[in-house]
Parts: structure tokens; sequence; C-alpha cells
């Protein structure tokens, strides 16, 4: 059951991260994410479904465009894959659970908001209202069906105590954490939240220590210098959907 939930759940994550890819590119343009279809940013040729198949197409076009032979980033496919990936871990962390659809909205906007902050530094609301509106009704939906109302009981609680901590950072350091990781902190505290409070410290807390030995790599580096911007959004995700998928025998080894 578990292998079967999964697959399907990794099929179904390469045509949606073929559509965030569509959001990853367009919402910090301001563009209309339904039309025009997809098109060639380069020769502005549309594409067949043919060639809009998820990595397939990619590969067997070798990153170029049908048309005018433009290169087409990488970016493409790693985002299905990516998106495909994890929503196979969540098919298997949450096989026997109603919370799993609730689970694969949030972490479909964990990939739309992370691969935009890496490139623009911002986390729009465009994108992170929708997901919390969508994924957070779905939580309480799959709680009831669970019989398990006390999951989402602590649900909004950790994501309010997330967005005041995330809050008082930001008021320390405006640069250090934008308002948009404030925003974002509210939606992470809910989905771990759900699984529980010790699920909330080790996500976040996660996210901080992917941030700081990520941060202090690229400065050893070279890459960044200590002033200049590390988006922190995509380090948050990262931290709380590792403690998500892997978090309990973690915290499981903390306890004892
Ligand atoms: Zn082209």
């Amino acid at each position: 059951m578990i292998g079967f939930v999964a697959t399907i759940c990794g099929v179904f994550g390469l045509l949606v991260g073929s559509f965030l890819n569509v959001v990853i590119w367009r919402v910090p343009r301001r563009e209309s994410i339904v039309v025009p279809a997809s098109h060639c940013p380069a020769c502005g040729e549309g594409i067949a479904p043919y060639d809009n198949v998820p990595v397939a197409s990619w590969l067997v076009l070798r990153g170029r465009c049908r048309h005018c032979g433009a290169g087409i980033s990488a970016r493409y496919p790693a985002v299905e894959l990516l998106t495909a990936l994890l929503f196979a871990a969540m098919g298997a962390r949450f096989y026997d659970s109603w919370a799993l659809p609730a689970y694969l909205v949030f972490t479909a906007g964990l990939v739309a908001l992370s691969l935009i902050d890496l490139e623009h530094y911002v986390l729009p609301n465009r994108v992170l209202y929708p997901v919390g509106f969508v994924s957070i009704p779905l939580l309480l939906i799959g709680s009831v069906l669970d019989d398990d109302l006390s999951a989402f009981g602590r649900a909004l609680p950790a994501g309010a105590v997330a967005f005041v901590v995330f809050y008082a950072i930001h008021v320390i350091s405006p640069r250090g954490m934008g308002f948009g990781d404030v925003r974002l902190s509210f939606l992470l505290g809910c989905f771990l939240g759900w699984l529980s409070w010790w699920h909330v410290a080790f996500g976040l807390f996660a996210g901080f220590l992917y941030g700081a030995v990520i941060g202090v790599a690229l400065m050893a580096l070279g890459k960044r210098g200590r002033r200049q911007h590390i988006p922190f959004g995509p380090f948050l995700a990262a931290g709380a959907l590792t403690i998500i998928l892997i978090g309990q025998p973690l915290i499981d080894a903390y306890r004892v």
C-alpha cells in the first residue's frame, strides 16, 4: 500500500512540478499563470503537448527549443524531479492519513516559494496566500476524516507561535529575516504542529541550522560576502520538510 500511494504521488508530482515551473517563471514577472499557453521565452513559439512531457521532453530535445534551438534551463526538469521525489516521500509518509492532500499542496507551495526566493529574494503573497487558503482547510478536513481533531487544534496555535517568534527576530534583524519569512513561518508552524510540538521545535531549528551551515560555507568559499543577502525561505522550507518526513526517529532518540 505504501509503495502504491508513493508511486501515484510521484507521478502526480511530475505533473505538478511542470505547473510549478510556470508559477516560478510567471508570478514574479506579474504574468498570468493561465494565459498564454506555454511558449518558448526566446522565440515565442508555442510548446506542443508532446514537447511538454515532464523531464522526458527536456531529455529528448536535449535541453533545446525545437523551433529556435535556444537552451532550455535544466532547472525545468530539476523542479519536476524534485517535486516528484518530494510527493513520493509525502505519499509514503502519509499513505494512511487523509491529511496527505494537505501536505501535498503544502509541499508544492514550498517548492515554488523556495525557487522564487532563490532567484528574486522574495516570497510572493500571490503564492503564499493561495497555498495557505487551500492547504490549511484541507488539513482541517484531514483531521476530521482521520478522527483526530486534536492534531488540527495544535496546528493553528503552532503556526501562531512560529509567527510570533519569527516576527520578534524580524523586528531585531529586519535585514536578516524579511516579513515574507515571518508569513511563511505561520504555514510551516501549522504543518509541523499538526504532527506535534516537538516537530515544530525541530523543524524550525533545522531551518536555522541549514541556513547557518550553507551561509557560512558560501562565505568561506567567497561566493557571498558577510553583508550580501542570502534568501532564508528555502532553508526554512527544507528544514520543515526534513522533519516532517524523517523527524520522528530523531525526536524519539532525543526524548529517550
Ligand atoms: Zn524557441
